[in-house]
């Protein structure tokens, strides 16, 4: 079959790879000059099994409400005159309900237990080289009552083999000795040491190589102008006409942008763009800088140590398409950077970079055959893309081969998320 994949980002790169290994002929088509240039190119670098729970929780709107018009605030809705905001909106209270929430989130977990082990399959298959650590993930708490909170997420990661450990203040700095400033500030954490980290962006491009040294094809630099299930047609360049490209098959991965390219076929795509910011500082003294990645639970913050430079990323601002890294929110990464490892680092020498999460509103990404017939999803996949981007794509070459799915597929087909 002749596939053409709408984005080179995380999600279209492991499309790629997965679809041609199972013998299609792959197009990929992507605006940018090479692999993730947009949401993939600088996240938090966590491929984070255990935290699977999504943003819409039953905490979600008291957070969003004792935020309100806070500079700080970890989570922003910054109200827009778009219909497609308000209907995401409303959608996104209504998998807030606690029923709806724990669904969801296991949901989530299965498909990230699996993904996290296929991504560990084809580093060791390819030799990827990615900055990666298999070092496991540190979640930190700051409030008693999150600790307290902790043996029903245990239990929630258990049911999906993702192992976890309770831990005291003086064991987070066990695992990771660079947090003894922290330390007293700390009520405990929870250690996920099948988790990893490393560079998203050099994960696509390495698995990019792969695919083109494997047969699939590249064409950089073209802006898809629509789409539909018989091919797309590219805007043409420099006043050119546009032009047309059949396949058999098309798969929508072009992360915040996919809902406008697919209103014109009368489908409504729940995925809208959650700003998210992220900073990249060189290491200045290693011993003081963090190897293990860690997730300030309080305020919503990922950290990863990256080669010789430590990224800190983290906010959600909900409300529209600005691309701009809003000073005060970088300033804030800044802040947590150099207070938490003291001298760790050049923060002042920081590269900061803004990206639009594709989220749905459960957080459940969008994986399957849409109404449009020969028109694939796999796409909507939030603030997990990296964690969930070979599983989703294995999921989604499984669905297109017509086999039995590596996982229950039914929270992630179109029709689940009524598009
Ligand atoms: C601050 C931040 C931190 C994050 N941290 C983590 C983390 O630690 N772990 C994790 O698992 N996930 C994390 N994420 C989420 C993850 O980065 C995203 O889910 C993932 O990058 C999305 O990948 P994608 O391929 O769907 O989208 P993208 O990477 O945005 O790719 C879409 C591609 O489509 C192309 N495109 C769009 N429209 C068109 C068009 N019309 N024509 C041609 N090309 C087009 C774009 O150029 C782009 O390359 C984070 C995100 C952010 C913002």
């Amino acid at each position: 079959m002749q596939v053409i994949i709408a984005g080179a980002g995380l999600s279209g790169v492991a499309s790629a790879w997965f679809l041609r290994q199972a013998g299609h002929e792959v197009l990929v088509i992507d605006r940018g000059e090479q692999a993730a240039t947009e949401t993939s190119y600088a996240n938090g670098g966590q491929i984070s099994a255990s935290h699977p729970e999504p943003w819409s929780s039953p905490a979600a709107p008291r957070i969003l409400l004792r935020w309100l018009g806070s500079a700080d605030a970890p989570m922003r809705f910054q109200p827009q005159a778009d219909p497609a905001l308000w209907r995401w909106g409303l959608r996104f209270l209504r998998e807030c309900a606690p029923a709806r929430f724990a669904a969801n989130a296991h949901a989530i977990a299965a498909l990230a237990a699996f993904s996290r082990s296929t991504i560990a399959a084809l580093r060791a298959q390819l030799h990827l080289d990615y900055e990666a650590r298999q070092a496991g993930i540190l979640h930190l708490f700051a409030r008693p009552a999150e600790i307290a909170a902790l043996p029903e997420k245990q239990r929630l990661l258990a049911a999906h083999g993702i192992d976890s450990e309770c831990c005291t203040p003086a064991r987070c700095v066990q695992i990771e000795p660079a947090l003894s400033t922290l330390a007293p500030h700390l009520a405990g954490g929870l250690y996920a040491p099948q988790d990893e980290s490393g560079n998203a962006r050099l994960f696509a491009r390495a698995l990019a190589a792969h695919c083109q040294q494997a047969g699939v094809r590249f064409h950089f630099q073209r802006t898809i102008a629509a789409v539909d299930g018989r091919g797309v047609t590219l805007a043409g360049k420099d006043g050119a006409p546009n032009e047309r490209l059949s396949a058999d098959a098309v798969v929508l991965c072009a992360g915040s942008f996919g809902a406008a390219l697919v209103r014109p076929l009368g489908l409504r795509l729940p995925v809208y763009p959650v700003k998210g910011f992220s900073i990249t500082a060189p290491v200045r003294e290693a011993s003081l800088a963090p190897t293990v990645s860690l997730t300030d639970e309080s305020r919503r913050i990922v950290c990863s140590r990256l080669g010789n430079t430590v990224r800190v990323a983290g906010m959600a601002d909900i409300g529209g398409f600005d691309r701009t890294p809003h000073p005060a929110r970088i300033a804030l990464l800044r802040r947590w950077l150099e207070q938490t490892f003291p001298g760790a680092t050049y923060s002042a020498e920081a590269e900061a970079w803004c990206g639009l999460r594709p989220v749905t509103p459960s957080n459940r990404p969008v994986i399957g055959a849409s109404r449009v017939p020969g028109l694939w999803f796999n796409t909507g996949h939030g603030a997990l893309g990296f964690t969930l981007s070979c599983g989703a794509a294995r999921l989604l070459t499984a669905l297109m081969q017509g086999e039995t799915p590596p996982v229950d597929p039914r929270p992630f087909l179109p029709a689940s998320h009524h598009v």
